[in-house]
């Protein structure tokens, strides 16, 4: 444990050709934070995760995770990326997908052994997805698929994740396991930023929020930020960046 926030942002803007898309992010997340990351399609929801990961390349900004650059400290950090990102169709088990999270400790030339199975199969059971080890993917239900990604990053026991929609057009059964997973995780002070888009959840599920629409609406504990005014003004439409 550090005194240090999970993740700091300072100053952070993303442009897709010259068009920002985030505009002078700020943002603080101490330890232990179960946040959601809402506002409306195409708030740069996607963009911030992506950006804060390095994926796509920040106009300006910057990020420290513990106090570090991301490169230092990439062993404590998980990426759950949005489900429609991914060729479902590719042949491989449910087993080996979660194996998949492994590979990055493993380094390129240590194939994965039976502790590493069994790491795998332990993911797999904790999101109720054991007895599907040996599944193909490509027949796995929506809800099914999400909870198989997710023990992918399980596997990897970061302390600091970021999940782009993990509960989209997930069963009622999914969306249990998903939230009491995260509640698990965050008992043992794991850090999560997750994209969400059900306002109507966010004060059962979470303990904090950001609300973005380009720029940062607010950040922070629900019972601070999570006020109908703040939810109007994220949600009144983009706010362009020369509209102070
Ligand atoms: P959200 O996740 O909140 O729905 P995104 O981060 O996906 O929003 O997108 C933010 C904005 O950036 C949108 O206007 C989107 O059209 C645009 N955008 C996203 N990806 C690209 C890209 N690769 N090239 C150009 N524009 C993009």
């Amino acid at each position: 444990m550090t005194a240090q926030p999970a993740l700091t942002v300072r100053d952070l803007t993303v442009a897709y050709r010259e068009q920002p898309v985030l505009w002078d992010i700020d943002l603080t997340v101490p330890e232990g934070t179960l946040m959601a990351v809402v506002g409306p399609n195409g708030a740069g929801k996607t963009t911030l995760i992506k950006a804060v990961l390095g994926l796509i390349d920040a106009a300006a900004g910057e990020v420290r995770m513990f106090g570090q650059a991301y490169d230092e400290v990439r062993d404590r950090v998980g990426y759950v990326p949005q489900r429609g990102s991914v060729d479902w169709d590719f042949p491989t088990s449910a087993l080996d997908v979660v194996m998949m999270g492994l590979y990055g400790r493993l380094g390129w030339f240590r194939r994965p052994g039976e502790r590493e199975r069994e790491r795998a199969r332990r993911a797999l059971d904790r999101v109720g997805m054991l007895a599907f080890a040996d599944r193909q993917i490509s027949q796995l239900s929506g809800g099914q698929q999400q909870r198989v990604f997710l023990a992918r990053a399980l596997v990897q026991e970061a302390d600091l994740y970021f999940m782009d929609e993990p509960l989209q057009g997930v069963d009622a059964t999914t969306e249990r396991t998903v939230i009491e997973l995260l509640r698990e995780l965050q008992q043992d002070g794991t850090t999560m930023l997750v994209v969400h888009h059900d306002l109507q959840t966010i004060e059962e599920y979470f303990d904090a929020v950001m609300l973005l629409n380009v720029r940062c609406v607010a950040a922070g504990r629900l019972e601070e930020v999570f006020t109908e005014d703040n939810i109007q003004r994220t949600y009144r439409g983009k706010t362009a960046p020369q509209e102070e």
